[in-house]
């Protein structure tokens, strides 16, 4: 006989394990189908090891500029594998967490891969499982394109599996992953090639973020090839991997080639037709406001819907989602606008609301930017110096902030609380009566004329 729940989550990642964590918080039942390790990409090959890696790029520039503040600092050796043991041993500890906690909060973990036999049937193991609810959150996977040779490079999972650090790297890919593997690489001491299809990176983004951005990569030592569109690659005796790109343009000597060029569901394999479950052509499963997909009692969360694939928006529509199917809260759903996001390059990015461009699309003459752009005080006494931008983006005669678009140190950590402020609704003149922090970079942002 089957086990009947009264959720399934199909994925162990961010939504699946926040939707079967609500249904158990309003004492449902509920069971997650991870046929991996628990956590899904953010823990294992995302936020969390890229993370890690970032903060040890950003203390190879804490090195780099101690000299500036009186430091005479001679650094022997950089221990990759040494960073990459305890970064594992760290996400292990997370996984292990992971397990004790579903234990405890009266969830099952179902190990093994989920497929649909009706809208309210999973096949795990050759074992039938029912639910009221099944939520699919099986995320997705880096892409390779097609092209000859393909195979003789890794992609985001590949790196994060590097026990010994590539002296010679290309990336290729012009979106997140691309950006801030290339810097970080960069910063640990790599040589990096970042190969963009078209002219610039992060097309999505606000211009200025873009354009200082590249500046600043150029400036740490990217070298940065635009308008790059690779027609195969071969692996010499030597191991070395040679790129070669339309237009017979040749690129050699590199030991390792990562593909960054997005990301595809995971949904071929979930027989949704048993379901009635349909797909994109992209193979994405779109979904209304209410995660609904369609058909009654299955619902989709996090990278699978397509729309902002980011951890803290797959559990905020888990989240919402089990508290409008178990809390009486029935117009509860995830508005999918203003969500703050950050870019973790060197230095980092942080930007929510209309870029410039959509705010003038959208809003005409009545959209009215400030911008500011200056060499932070960290960087006075340092050799290196990187340069800080930000810009409001304003609409109407009140001035209502729909746009904040931030580069430079610590930015990172300045974006959440000025989300809070764009969501409210702010306008220019409260950010201007706000009284600012001195001396900080994010005074800027306040007393901007
Ligand atoms: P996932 O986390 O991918 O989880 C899906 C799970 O489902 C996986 O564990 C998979 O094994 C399992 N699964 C799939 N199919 C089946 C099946 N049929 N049966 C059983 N199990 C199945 N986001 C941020 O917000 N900040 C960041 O800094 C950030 N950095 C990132 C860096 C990288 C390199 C990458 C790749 C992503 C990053 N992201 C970041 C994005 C973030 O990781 C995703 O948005 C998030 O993990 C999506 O959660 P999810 O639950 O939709 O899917
Ligand atoms: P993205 O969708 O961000 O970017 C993919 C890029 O690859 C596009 O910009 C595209 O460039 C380029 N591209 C596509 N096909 C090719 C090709 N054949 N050759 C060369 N370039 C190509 O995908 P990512 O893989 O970088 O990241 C996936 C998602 O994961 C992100 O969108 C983001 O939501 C999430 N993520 C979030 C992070 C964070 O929050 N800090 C960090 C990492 C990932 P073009 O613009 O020229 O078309």
């Amino acid at each position: 006989m089957s086990k009947h729940y009264d959720l399934l989550a199909i994925g162990g990642g961010s939504g699946g394990l926040s939707a079967a964590e609500r249904a158990a918080m309003h004492g449902k039942k509920a069971a997650v189908v991870e046929m991996a390790k628990m956590g899904g990409t953010c823990v294992n090959v995302g936020c969390v090891p890229k993370k890690i890696m970032w903060n040890a790029a950003a203390v190879a520039h804490v090195l780099r500029d101690a000299q500036g503040y009186g430091f005479d600092v001679m650094v022997n050796d950089f221990d990759w594998g040494a960073l990459v043991k305890s970064r594992e041993e760290m996400i292990q500890g997370i996984n292990d967490w992971y397990g004790n906690y579903l234990k405890d909060s009266n969830i099952d973990w179902l190990k093994g891969q989920a497929k649909f036999v009706d809208a309210h049937t999973l096949e795990v193991n050759g074992e039938h499982y029912t639910a009221d609810h099944i939520v699919i959150s099986p995320g997705g996977r880096p892409m390779v394109p097609e092209i000859p040779g393909a195979g003789h490079g890794i992609t985001s999972d590949g790196f994060f599996a590097l026990t010994e650090q590539p002296k010679r790297v290309a990336v290729v890919g012009a979106g997140y992953i691309a950006v801030e593997l290339a810097g970080l690489l960069n910063a640990l001491g790599s040589d990096v090639d970042l190969l963009l299809r078209r002219q610039h990176f992060l097309s999505s983004f606000d211009a200025m973020l873009r354009e200082t951005l590249m500046e600043e990569m150029v400036n740490d030592g990217v070298n940065i090839l635009p308008n790059i569109n690779l027609e195969k690659v071969e692996k010499g005796p030597d191991g070395k991997l040679t790129l070669t790109a339309q237009g017979g343009h040749i690129m050699q000597g590199f030991d390792t080639l990562i593909w960054a060029i997005g990301r595809e569901p995971l949904t071929a394999d979930l027989n949704l037709a048993a379901a009635g479950v349909e797909t994109d052509e992209r193979g994405y499963i779109p979904t209304d406001e209410f995660q609904e997909t369609g058909v009654e009692g299955v619902y989709a969360v996090g990278d699978v819907t397509g729309r902002a694939q980011l951890t803290p928006v797959a559990i905020a529509a888990a989240r919402r989602l089990g508290d409008r199917l178990f809390n009486n809260q029935p117009e509860r759903h995830l508005v999918y606008e203003n969500i703050p996001t950050v870019m973790f390059s060197h230095p980092p990015i942080g930007t929510v609301g209309l870029t410039e461009g959509e705010a003038r699309e959208q809003h005409g003459d009545a959209v009215k930017v400030y911008q500011t752009r200056f060499t932070p005080m960290y960087n006075a006494l340092t050799p290196h110096k990187t340069n800080t931008a930000m810009k409001l983006v304003c609409v109407g005669a009140q001035e209502k902030v729909v746009g904040i678009h931030m580069i430079g140190h610590g930015v990172d950590e300045m974006l959440q609380g000025f989300a809070v402020a764009l969501r409210m609704g702010a306008t220019k003149k409260d950010l201007d009566d706000t009284v600012a922090i001195h001396p900080t970079s994010s005074e800027e942002l306040v007393t901007m004329r």
